[in-house]
């Protein structure tokens, strides 16, 4: 089956006056129907921007400068805006880090789902508000039938969420696109909503692209990840090979920084400097002036994602013709 999201080549620039800057750098990924690809970085790696140009939603100047999107097969980077309003609505889902992104503080949380379902389908108002019950009864919402003519501020954050990925889903979107879903919430209720966003789409045979810093919750959550540096791909692969044999040593780093329940903080491998800024993008591997790895060819050339192993990695410690080189300084 051809894959719900195909993204080949993206790039994604803004033009300025001290020159161009170059945000996603020539990225290719697919996501199949019904699994969940987790886009994982530091903050600033270009994920985000990557899911907004995906939605046809990057703000001017920001542009798509290069390469293509295809939704189920049709190409979407260069539709009109109101075509591409319309596939938005109908077959892709938004989730943010804020629930208030998606909710309108002066309509009922009713109101929203109804309106959403209404255009959607052609339920009538009753079974709209019928459906919009059920689907607030299975995303956890307590009392559905009393909680669906109030406020979005009658709910808590954790709540209001639960409500936004009801909304997200009351068009029965192909794809959803969840960006820091649980960033804003309490760490006691984190787990909760990505095992609720996980069941749901497997249900619905939803796919999903979950962007988050945090390499906990794509471990937990996502069929295979992609990690992102520097507007780059610099490793993909199974979730659980990118997790249990990371290729790339941004990876290991950001393993690193998981935090393992009863560890102790000092055990935490913290990665050594920053995101580069877009304007001053280092030479070679984005990567080299933070990895505890790099050797000259690293600050020279750049590396391209290439097989290793059931994952790819963007690093000169796999490519076959450095073997030598990296092979003599580790030896
Ligand atoms: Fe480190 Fe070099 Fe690999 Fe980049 S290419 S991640 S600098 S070893
Ligand atoms: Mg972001």
């Amino acid at each position: 089956a051809s894959p719900v999201l195909q993204v080949d080549n993206l790039t994604v620039e803004f033009p300025g006056r001290r020159g161009t800057l170059r945000a996603v750098d020539d990225i290719s990924f697919q996501i199949a129907e019904g699994e969940v690809l987790g886009v994982v970085g530091e903050s600033g790696a270009g994920k985000s921007m990557t899911g907004t140009a995906v939605i046809g939603l990057l703000e001017p100047p920001g542009r798509i400068s290069g390469g293509s999107v295809h939704l189920e097969g049709q190409r979407i980077d260069n539709l009109p805006h109101e075509q591409m309003r319309r596939i938005r609505g109908d077959k892709i889902g938004m989730i943010f880090q804020d629930p208030l992104t998606s909710l309108n503080p002066l309509y009922t949380v009713g109101f929203h789902l109804t309106e959403t379902i209404r255009t959607h389908t052609d339920l009538s108002e009753a079974q709209a508000r019928r459906r919009a019950i059920e689907l607030l009864n299975e995303v956890g919402i307590p009392a559905p039938e009393q909680r669906i003519d109030q406020y979005p501020h009658h709910f808590s954050g954790g709540m209001r969420q639960r409500v936004v990925i009801a909304l997200a889903l009351s068009a029965e979107p192909k794809l959803v696109i969840a960006d820091e879903p649980t960033t804003a919430l309490d760490v006691s209720i984190q787990a909760q909503i990505i095992q609720l966003l996980k069941r749901l789409c497997r249900d619905h045979g939803t796919s999903v692209m979950l962007i988050t810093h945090d390499m906990g919750v794509i471990a937990e959550t996502a069929d295979r990840v992609a990690v992102m540096y520097a507007g780059r791909i610099v490793e993909v692969g199974p979730v659980r090979e990118v997790v249990q044999n990371a290729k790339h040593p941004y990876t290991e780093g950001l393993m690193g920084a998981i935090p393992k329940i009863g560890g102790r903080t000092e055990d935490l491998v913290q990665i050594t400097g920053s995101m580069p800024r877009l304007s001053q993008i280092p030479s070679g591997c984005a990567f080299h002036p933070r990895c505890p790895q790099a050797f000259d060819r690293c600050t020279q050339e750049r590396p391209e994602l290439l097989p290793v192993g059931d994952s790819k990695a963007a690093c000169w410690l796999h490519a076959p013709e450095a073997a030598d080189a990296a092979g003599g300084r580790r030896g």
